[in-house]
């Protein structure tokens, strides 16, 4: 397959986000915490770019801008200050977050730079109070080793993230943002495009996803890490696909991405064989209401019901061609369908492919067809809503139409959870960037990149080597534990508790892996309830068989002692005294047998023993007991 790959000229390029977990924000001292109770305070704001920074943005954004939304803030004071609101300037810029895109930088072999000088990036679509985002170059030209071949970093850099998205009011006219989030340091790290392979793609990801841990400084479950992927076909487009947010899911991402890629220049190629281009098109938008007056189809019956009115338009040529698959489950109409409702604030479209359906009759799109002047070999598109709004999405649907045959457009497209992408913005202009002016620049002093130069944390390979060498795990196991979040984690259990170390490998890899597959929100626990539950089974408080029923309750309750869910599970471990009664009871109650004394009997007497304490006792420790009896009944 890699073969075919180069054929086709693929080239892909990664840019990854990940939330750091410091004390405190990036340009003030507020947690970094998000909340889940209502907001303690709640205020609305409208966004009023100035013209200089207006004249920076792309058209995409200044649409959004158009729409007149209002934002509406919610906040509370653990998470959030008048700088998360723009009423104060931002403070000096968090050392901790700087130091730690130092080290990972480091550790990819990029150069720091002398001076940090912090950049606004336009964003007016009210994820951040300020109307940009702040972000800051802390290191460039670096490189990591995946196998042999050497995969330059273009940039580390330090941001700060946006106000986090939670709903919307009024059919979309306020929008609801959560301010907690807003001013979380993120690094930002981005490759140059030279990674050939959806398989080297995930790799690289590995890797870099591997340092960024290493800091110790990241954090974890979903939503804190975001991978961006560029990704081009010789005969395609630049496509940039935002928000991948599980590693194993790149592979897939990009898969479906090349074959939606080659689908569409195969339409591109069989629609301009039949002579067709962009003055094919009219944008001819004809009142086609009167066709539906009868109609079954509830949405366009509602949609009546509110005044509104249905609009079609011919796609000449078309017909067949918007129900072929671009990718698993994903049909051409979807695309134009997608386009529609980013223009248009439609709710969707109709089209003549994928009916007879959602009660729309074949005598009504008889009619329809004719009302539009419509030959067999021409597809219509058709919407329900007001004229302004079918007009946009219509006209949406034509200029993507148009692309259709031109091959593949460039465009930033949203990575979906079943390894499909929707359309979500074209294409940024370059250049949004431009001073920030409420903070000189900062000097990266020599002393700090040799001190953290000196402090760097181990390579992979010597992590590996260790694990093998002073904990005895086998190879496979700390590969895994290497490439898992939990390598910090191993070791310090292991330096606290006397649990065996493959005991403690095995579960933070392969019980857990199990665990999540199985749909248990593994990063829900804390490291330092992990870390309880070890100690807790180095002291005789629960057996090795408990740990995962342990883990599961933690990842569904919120943190309790270790005692009050073992009270609650049942779990909790019989203590030396009840050991002892128990085996006293048993041997009383089993005396026929002991009289008999040998190997056997003492089996026997250990089964039934065990079948009663089973998960609450040590078997060791029964054991000991039992023999200890067993010959003070003897002498
Ligand atoms: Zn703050």
């Amino acid at each position: 397959m890699s073969n075919d790959y180069s054929k086709l000229g693929l080239k892909i390029g990664l840019e990854i986000h990940q939330q750091l977990n410091t004390a405190c924000k990036l340009f003030c001292e507020c947690k970094p915490l998000l909340f889940k109770d209502d907001p303690e305070l709640v205020f609305l704001r409208r966004l009023r770019p100035t013209q200089s920074e207006l004249g920076q943005v792309d058209p995409a954004a200044f649409f959004e801008f158009q729409k007149g939304i209002i934002m509406r803030y919610e906040s509370n004071e653990v998470s959030s200050c008048l700088v998360e609101m723009d009423e104060e300037p931002p403070h000096s810029l968090n050392n901790e977050a700087v130091e730690t895109v130092l080290t990972a930088a480091l550790m990819m072999n990029a150069k720091p730079v002398d001076e940090i000088h912090i950049m606004r990036k336009t964003v007016i679509d009210g994820s951040n109070t300020t109307g940009f985002q702040r972000t800051c170059v802390i290191a460039m030209d670096g490189w990591i080793k995946i196998g042999e071949k050497k995969v330059p970093i273009q940039h580390a850099s330090l941001e700060e993230d946006a106000a986090r998205k939670t709903g919307a009011e009024k059919n979309g006219e306020i929008i609801r943002y959560r301010l907690d989030r807003l001013g979380i340091p993120l690094i930002e790290i981005a490759t140059a495009p030279v990674i050939y392979s959806p398989k080297e793609a995930q790799d690289v990801a590995l890797v870099l996803g591997r340092i960024l841990r290493d800091t110790g400084k990241v954090m974890r479950g979903l939503g804190t890490i975001r991978q961006d992927l560029n990704i081009s076909l010789s005969k395609g487009a630049l496509i940039e696909i935002k928000g991948v947010q599980e590693l194993e899911l790149i592979s897939l991402v990009l898969e479906y991405e090349i074959k939606r890629q080659v689908n569409l220049i195969k339409i591109s190629n069989e629609l301009k064989k039949q002579n067709l281009s962009e003055d094919s098109f009219e944008r001819n938008f004809i009142d086609v209401t009167n066709v539906f007056s009868k109609t079954k189809c509830k949405v366009i019956r509602k949609a009546m019901q509110k005044k509104k009115r249905v609009y079609a338009v011919k796609l000449q040529g078309f017909a067949g061609f918007l129900k072929r698959e671009l990718m698993p489950n994903f049909r051409l109409g979807l695309e134009l369908a997608d386009r529609a409702r980013y223009w248009g604030r439609v709710g969707g479209i109709f089209h003549t492919d994928e009916i007879p359906a959602y009660d729309i009759t074949k005598q009504e799109i008889l009619l329809l067809r004719e009302r539009v002047k419509a030959a067999d070999q021409d597809a219509v598109v058709f919407v329900a809503d007001s004229y302004e709004n079918s007009e946009a999405a219509l006209d949406a649907v034509v200029d993507r139409s148009i692309e259709v045959i031109i091959g593949v457009p460039a465009e930033t497209r949203k990575a979906v959870m079943n390894g499909t992408s929707r359309y979500m913005r074209p294409r940024p202009g370059a250049a949004r960037m431009y001073p920030e002016t409420d903070i000189p620049p900062l000097l990266i002093r020599e002393e700090i990149v040799k001190k953290i130069k000196s402090n760097l944390p181990e390579p992979a390979e010597k992590k590996i080597e260790r694990l093998i060498k002073k904990y005895r795990l086998n190879k496979k196991l700390a590969n895994q534990l290497v490439n898992s979040e939990y390598y910090l984690l191993f070791k310090s259990i292991c330096k606290k508790s006397q649990v065996n170390p493959t005991t403690v490998a095995v579960f933070l890899t392969e019980t857990l892996k199990a665990l999540k597959r199985e749909g248990v929100k593994v990063e829900q626990v804390p490291y330092d309830q992990v870390m309880e539950i070890f100690m807790g089974l180095s002291k005789g408080k629960l057996t090795k068989e408990a740990i995962s029923d342990v883990f599961v309750w933690f990842s569904k309750n919120d943190s309790k002692k270790l005692s009050v869910v073992l009270d609650s599970l049942g779990l909790k471990m019989y203590s030396i005294d009840e050991i002892n009664s128990i085996v006293d009871r048993v041997i009383a109650e089993n005396k026929k047998t002991f009289k008999m004394y040998n190997q056997k009997s003492f089996g026997l007497l250990m089964g039934t023993v065990m079948r009663e304490v089973r998960g609450k006792a040590d078997p060791a420790l029964v054991s000991k007991i039992l023999k200890k009896k067993i010959a003070h009944l003897m002498s």
